[in-house]
């Protein structure tokens, strides 16, 4: 027999969980749609040259396949890729800069571990075509609204750029191509420490100086002001640096000149981010609340859409990773947890209601009110044991002499109470607590 078991790292979500996730994914919905980004949906399986040589290191991870037809094919590992071959594929009916979200599931072969699974959600924010410093603010000014939303506490954003890690390392006598190694290094920074990432740069060829000067250099802390001010004068000799941080500056300007508290944000010059594709500016949200890892990620990508366009094209975007952020808020009893999607259950009271129950529950629907239905007439009080037992909160119920007095008896299961009412001032009272739990 089949075993009856989900595959490693991948997850079921019962309903419970589920209406927390949806919870998270309309909130990031609706604050992506309230900056008129709009909705794009792609395969779930691209051809696998699609995702080749864009990953680096991570290209190991990806699931790789083939189909009854021999093709080489792959389940996406992100969603950023998949938007890079539409951008290229459709850029006759795209008009840029294109602002667009995306959900849905990726898969990486990872070693699964708390909040690290083979398949996950993610919900990606992006500006295609933009290479505006207004566009990484937008983005960051999102996220911290997104998290200020969700009511994560005490959270930030950490930003870098790239070319302020280059930098350092140039400054620090090291080669173009040893920067590599320097980034994939302060990537475990959070990971293995300081001693850590120092032993792995002396590793991979970097002098025991240069190592101390780089570590040095990446530890800068502060306000974003005053970790930009200090890079500025240790990165003076280095031109891409000077230029990246007058970049980031200019994030930081339009940051603030879109309300977000500074204290959702931070200058991070440890930040790397692993993969491979980014060209600019970096960020990654944490909370102390989940030293795990980050609760997304993102940045600048000028390069990625060019390998299938042929031409540079400017992006900017993140990915909310949801199975993290939900692990996080049932972690920290954050956002509501609902029992079930209904507000009212109407009762069946014997054969003869069942008609005039049923258009009762039709025009609860008609007035916006979730409401389920009994199957089978019978015992109210076992009706309204099993609407308590659900977690609906209203019961109703349409008897003979409430149908001949054109009322309703609605009871507050929560609440205890239980009273009669004509039908329309029920439904009423119903739309009411619909408001006050929204
Ligand atoms: P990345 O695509 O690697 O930049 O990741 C973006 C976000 O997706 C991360 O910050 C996580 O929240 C989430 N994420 C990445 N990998 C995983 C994974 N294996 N399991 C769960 N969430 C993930």
């Amino acid at each position: 027999m089949a075993p009856i078991q989900n595959v490693k790292g991948m997850r079921d979500h019962l309903p419970a969980d589920m209406m927390l996730r949806q919870y998270i994914v309309n909130t990031l919905t609706r604050i992506s749609e309230s900056h008129g980004f709009e909705p794009l949906q792609t395969p779930i399986i691209e051809y696998a040259e699609t995702l080749e040589g864009k990953l680096g290191d991570e290209e190991k991870l990806i699931y790789r396949f083939e189909d009854h037809g021999g093709r080489r094919l792959a389940l996406r590992y992100d969603q950023t890729v998949p938007l890079a071959r539409v951008t290229a594929q459709y850029a006759g009916q795209l008009t840029l800069p294109w602002r667009r979200y995306a959900y849905g599931p990726s898969y990486r072969g990872e070693r699964p571990a708390r909040g690290r699974y083979r398949e996950f959600y993610q919900f990606d924010l992006d500006i295609v075509g933009s290479a505006s410093p207004l566009a990484d603010a937008e983005i960051v000014a999102m996220l911290c609204e997104a998290l200020t939303a969700l009511g994560f506490p005490g959270f930030v954003t950490l930003l870098n750029h790239r070319q302020i890690i280059g930098g350092i390392a140039r400054v620090s006598g090291l080669s173009e191509e040893a920067a590599g190694g320097v980034y994939r290094a302060i990537d475990k920074f959070d990971k293995i420490g300081a001693d850590g990432v120092r032993a792995e740069l002396i590793k991979s060829g970097v002098t025991p100086a240069a190592a101390d000067q780089i570590l040095e250099l990446v530890q800068i802390d502060g306000t974003a002001d005053e970790v930009l001010d200090a890079l500025a004068q240790k990165l003076a000799a280095d031109k891409r640096a000077v230029a990246a941080i007058a970049n980031l500056r200019a994030v930081l300007d339009g940051l603030a000149a879109m309300g977000v508290p500074a204290e959702q944000y931070r200058v991070a010059p440890r930040l790397a981010r692993g993969l491979s594709y980014y060209t600019g500016v970096v960020f990654e949200a944490i909370t102390p609340h989940w030293p795990e890892g980050s609760l997304l990620g993102g940045g600048r990508y000028d390069h990625l859409i060019g390998l299938f366009a042929g031409r540079n094209i400017p992006t900017v975007g993140l990915a909310f990773g949801i199975d993290r952020l939900h692990d996080v808020m049932i972690e920290l009893n954050l956002g509501p947890r609902p029992q079930t999607t209904a507000l009212a259950f109407v009762t069946l009271f014997g054969a003869e209601q069942v008609a005039e129950s049923l258009r009762l529950a039709a025009e609860l629907r008609a007035a916006g009110i979730n409401t389920l239905i009994a199957l089978e007439p019978g015992n109210i009080g076992k009706q309204f044991k099993e609407a308590d037992r659900r977690g609906v909160r209203f019961a109703l119920v349409l008897g003979p002499d409430e149908l001949a007095r054109g009322e309703v008896v609605i009871k507050d299961l929560q609440r205890g109470e239980q009273r009669s009412l004509p039908r329309a001032a029920a439904i009423s009272l119903l739309a009411e607590a619909l408001n006050e739990g929204k």
